[in-house]
C-alpha cells in the first residue's frame, strides 16, 4: 500500500512537470540575455493622424492591449498610452534613443510597403518581397547592449490593403497590437498557436494572454520582493522581554517574519534569435 502511494505520488510529479517544461516556449528578441526596458513603467505615444479610421477606436483598441499586458501580476511593469505627436514615419524609423524621439511610439503608415521594401535607413534591413497586403503591423526595435531603448510599432493604413488597420475587426485589431507590443517588449515568436507571440494571428479571435505570454514578460520583468527597501525583515526575532510565554518551551522568541526565496531552474527554456525587424 505504501509503495503504490509513492509511485502515485512520482506519477504525478512527472505529470506536472513535463507539461510545464513544454510549456516554456516563450523567446527573446535579439538574444537569450535581453533584459528588456529599464524602469518600471512604458509610455507609448502616438501617431493615429494618417490611419485612415477614427483615432478613438485606434484609441479604445491600444488600451485593450496595453491594459492585457498589465493583467499579469507576476510582472512589474507598467504599460500606459501617452501624447499624440507629430513625429513622422521616417523620422521614426531613422531615430534611436539618442536622437529624443519619442518611444515607443505607435504609427500608421500610409505608404508601407514602399517602406518596407526600400527601407528609410541603413538600420533598417529592408526585405524585397515585404507586402503590405497582409501584414497589418511591423514593430522595429533598436537595443542598446542587451536593453531596449528604442521602438517603432508601425501600423499598416496603405489604401487598397486588405491587412490595413481600417479593415480590421476590434477584436483582431486589438490582438495585432498586444502582439506587436509584446515585441516591443522584447518577446519574440512562438511556435505554439495558444500563445499570443505565435507569429500568426489569423486565427485568433479573442484577446488573452497565455501562461507562456505571461512567463515571458514576468521573466523579463520580474516584481521586486517586497523588502528590498528593508521594510520587512527576515526572520526577524524578538529575543526576551516581559511579555508571556511565546513559544512551547518558554518562549525565547516570537517569529514575526519568515522570507523564503525559492529558485527556479529555467530548465528546457528555448530561446531564438530574431531578426531586426518583424511583422504579425
Ligand atoms: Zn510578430
Amino acid at each position: 500500500m505504501r509503495r503504490n502511494s509513492v509511485f502515485f505520488q512520482a506519477l504525478v510529479f512527472f505529470g506536472l512537470l513535463l507539461p510545464g517544461a513544454e510549456a516554456r516556449a516563450f523567446t527573446l528578441s535579439y538574444s537569450s540575455a535581453l533584459q528588456g526596458w529599464q524602469g518600471t513603467t512604458l509610455t507609448f505615444k502616438t501617431n493615429f493622424s494618417n490611419c485612415g479610421m477614427p483615432v478613438a477606436e485606434l484609441y479604445s483598441a491600444v488600451d485593450q492591449a496595453l491594459e492585457l499586458w498589465n493583467t499579469v501580476p507576476t510582472s512589474r511593469l507598467r504599460l500606459e498610452r501617452g501624447d499624440e505627436v507629430t513625429t513622422t514615419v521616417a523620422q521614426a524609423l531613422a531615430g534611436s534613443a539618442a536622437s529624443g524621439l519619442p518611444t515607443p511610439l505607435l504609427i500608421c503608415d500610409p505608404d508601407m510597403e514602399n517602406t518596407f521594401r526600400v527601407g528609410v535607413s541603413p538600420n533598417l534591413d529592408p526585405d524585397p518581397a515585404f507586402s503590405s497586403n497582409n501584414i497589418p503591423a511591423v514593430t522595429v526595435q533598436a537595443p542598446t547592449a542587451l536593453t531596449l531603448d528604442y521602438a517603432v510599432l508601425v501600423l499598416n493604413s496603405e489604401s487598397g490593403r486588405s491587412a490595413r488597420v481600417s479593415n480590421l475587426v476590434p477584436t483582431t485589431l486589438a490582438v495585432v497590437l498586444a502582439h506587436e507590443i509584446g515585441h516591443v517588449l522584447g518577446l519574440g515568436h512562438t511556435a505554439d498557436p495558444v500563445n499570443l507571440m505565435y507569429y500568426d494571428a489569423t486565427a485568433r479571435t479573442r484577446l488573452s494572454l497565455s501562461q507562456d505570454d505571461m512567463d515571458g514578460v514576468a521573466y523579463l520583468y520580474p516584481r521586486g520582493e517586497p523588502g528590498q527597501n528593508g521594510l520587512f525583515g527576515c526572520g526577524t526575532l524578538t529575543v526576551g522581554g516581559e511579555g508571556p510565554p511565546r513559544g512551547p518551551h518558554g518562549g525565547v522568541a516570537a517569529l514575526a517574519e519568515f522570507g523564503m526565496v525559492l529558485v527556479l531552474a529555467a530548465l528546457g527554456t528555448r530561446f531564438l534569435k530574431s531578426k531586426t525587424w518583424r511583422m504579425a
